[in-house]
C-alpha cells in the first residue's frame, strides 16, 4: 500500500495549522507547528501572496493530508462524491470520514490516523463481527466497529486505549468503552468534520 513516507510534521508547517498526523506529540511542546509556525524550506517564512489556484490547491492538499490519503485515491473519493446527491464538498469529507481508519482514529482507538491504518492493516478491528484490514473500508450507518476479541487482550492495545480515553467522540458515533465496540449512528453533517478546510475550493479545483 502507497503512502507518505517524508517528514511528517513538514506537512502541518506547509498547511500553517495543525494536522494531529503523530499522535501524543501533537499535544505536546514538542509539536513542530508551535516552534516554528512558517512553511519549511529556504523561503518558508517569506511567502506572503497567494493565487486562487494556490488557494484551491492549498485546499486539497490540507484535506487529503489530513486524512493521509494519496492523490489518486483522494482523486476517486471526489468522483464518488460528485456522482453522489447533495453538496459535492460535504459528500466528499463525509466519505473521506467514513473510511474504517479514521472511524478508528475518532472513537480514541488509535493515537492517530496513521497508527490507526496500521492497526487495521493488523487485523485489530472488526466490522459488523467479521474482520476488516483495509483502512480505506467505508463503514455505513448502522455499522458497528469493535476491537477484535483477541486484540482487548493485549496490553499493547489496552496502552493504545488507555492514552487515548480522553480524546471526546463525535457524535453520530456511539461507543461503548466498556465492550470496546462502536455504532456509527449517521454519516457527520459539515459542523461535526474539524477540518479547516473549505472543501468548495477543492470542487473549484476539481472543476476546472
Ligand atoms: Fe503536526 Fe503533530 Fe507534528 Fe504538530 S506534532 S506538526 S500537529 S504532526
Amino acid at each position: 500500500m502507497a503512502r507518505y513516507t517524508g517528514a511528517v510534521c513538514r506537512q502541518c508547517r506547509r498547511e500553517g495549522q495543525k494536522l494531529f498526523l503523530k499522535g501524543e506529540r501533537c499535544y505536546s511542546d514538542k509539536c513542530a507547528i508551535d516552534r516554528r509556525s512558517y512553511a519549511p524550506g529556504q523561503h518558508g517564512q517569506g511567502r506572503k501572496k497567494v493565487s486562487e489556484y494556490g488557494l484551491q490547491l492549498r485546499a486539497k492538499q490540507k484535506a487529503k493530508r489530513y486524512y493521509g490519503v494519496l492523490e489518486s485515491q483522494f482523486a476517486k473519493y471526489y468522483e464518488m462524491a460528485a456522482r453522489k446527491a447533495g453538496m459535492t464538498g460535504e459528500n466528499l469529507l463525509q466519505l473521506l470520514e467514513s473510511r474504517l481508519d479514521n472511524v478508528v482514529y475518532r472513537l480514541g482507538l488509535a493515537s492517530s490516523r496513521a497508527e490507526a491504518r496500521q492497526l487495521v492493516l493488523h487485523g485489530h478491528y472488526t466490522v459488523n463481527g467479521r474482520r476488516v484490514n483495509i483502512p480505506s473500508f467505508l463503514v455505513k450507518e448502522g455499522d458497528v466497529v469493535a476491537v477484535s476479541e483477541k486484540s482487548r487482550q493485549s496490553d499493547k492495545f489496552k496502552a493504545i486505549i488507555e492514552s487515548c480515553g480522553a480524546r471526546p467522540v463525535p457524535m453520530w458515533l456511539e461507543l461503548d468503552r466498556d465492550k470496546l465496540e462502536a455504532k456509527i449512528l449517521r454519516m457527520p453533517n459539515r459542523e461535526e468534520i474539524d477540518l479547516d478546510v473549505e472543501e468548495t475550493l477543492i470542487v473549484e479545483l476539481y472543476s476546472k
